[in-house]
């Protein structure tokens, strides 16, 4: 597309928080004051552009919060952008501000927003992919998972001292209502026995004889990775069918819950941020539109944001194969 003249930017973070998005946002409000434009916080994602909750930044709103997990913008859920009307206020309230172009960083869901309102609206928009799911097309790593994964990894392990210690059967719920990415990393990271995806289905009687033959090989702990999206159910549910068959196990669940998304990003998740967040503002300025940045290869590659949201992210089948190899 022929570049429009952008002279200011809003950008705003939708959806579940995720750590990385304050790296993200400091990103593109720089890269925005290199190239001399005005930059924007929406805050409250698509609620806030509704609301007008909208303020012009400058450099001390971006200072120290690159470290910070969370996002300083903050990040809601909003019913009413859904609704055309819903959108209309938002538009109108750009509009006022004189904004013409948006950055938005978030999921598929707030993807999906920033689609729908590129192509009622045509003002120029890029999406960065902030989720610790890791289920978005167009990018080998979305910001947050990576963080998301070691704060996993790092409570497992303290699970994994008290299971030793007990000859403990644990079952641990990570997040990942339909994607299975942070419990294959953290389960092949923490040494689990056996990694229940959405994707796939486990037999509970095949499980069962996996811990069995684990048993018989003195394995002192078990640990059962579970997503939260399984097939077989959640992780007390599993852990409860298991016990039908295992009743002289000492079995316990924990569930990692929100503790998944909090905390100081990863140098990792800091440097993806970083360059997708540039990546976004030049994107702009070079006239690439509705398109979601991410990193592939270690490249930069700009994806069609229908592409990037409805492509299902595949699984790395090695991925797989080394889980199950390493638990036998
Ligand atoms: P996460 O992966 O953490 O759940 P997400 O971005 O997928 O993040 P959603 O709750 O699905 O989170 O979407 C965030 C917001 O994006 C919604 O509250 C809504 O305002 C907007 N949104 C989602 N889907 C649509 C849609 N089809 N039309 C318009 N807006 C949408």
């Amino acid at each position: 597309m022929t570049p429009k003249t952008i002279k200011k930017i809003g950008v705003l973070t939708s959806g579940g928080d995720s750590p990385g998005m304050n790296a993200a946002i400091r990103a593109v409000v720089r890269a925005g004051f290199y190239y001399g434009l005005e930059m924007y916080g929406i805050y409250r994602g698509y609620e806030g552009m509704i609301q007008d909750d909208i303020k012009k930044l400058d450099s001390r709103y971006i200072t120290h919060i690159l470290e910070r997990g969370g996002t300083f913008l903050k990040s809601a859920r909003s019913a009413e952008f859904r609704t055309p009307e819903g959108r209309k206020k938002a538009f109108d309230n750009l509009q006022s501000h004189g904004i013409d172009a948006l950055v938005v960083i978030g999921g598929d869901g707030s993807l999906t927003g920033a689609h729908l309102f590129f192509e009622e609206y045509g003002i120029p928009s890029i999406g960065l992919p902030g989720t610790i799911d890791n289920d978005l097309s167009g990018t080998d790593l979305t910001i947050g998972f990576d963080t998301a994964c070691n704060t996993a990894i790092e409570a497992i392990d303290k699970i994994r001292d008290t299971a030793t210690s007990h000859d403990r059967l644990f079952f641990v719920e990570v997040m990942g209502r339909d994607a299975g990415f942070i419990a294959i990393n953290a389960g092949i990271g923490s040494a689990a026995a056996a990694i229940l995806i959405p994707e796939r289905k486990t037999s509970i009687e095949a499980l069962v004889d996996k811990l069995k033959t684990r048993s018989k090989a003195k394995k002192s702990s078990n640990i059962v990775i579970v997503a939260e999206g399984g097939q077989s159910g959640s992780a007390q549910q599993i852990a409860d069918e298991v016990k039908t068959f295992l009743p002289h196990y000492d079995i316990k669940v924990t569930i990692l819950g929100h503790l998944q998304r909090g905390g100081s990003p990863t140098s990792f998740d800091r440097l993806l941020a970083s360059k997708l967040g540039v990546a976004a503002v030049e994107g702009l300025l070079q006239g690439k539109y509705d398109v979601m940045a991410g990193m592939i290869n270690n490249k930069i590659v700009y994806t069609p944001i229908v592409k990037a949201i409805v492509d299902d992210k595949e699984l790395d089948e090695e991925d797989l194969r080394v889980a199950n190899i390493l638990s036998t």
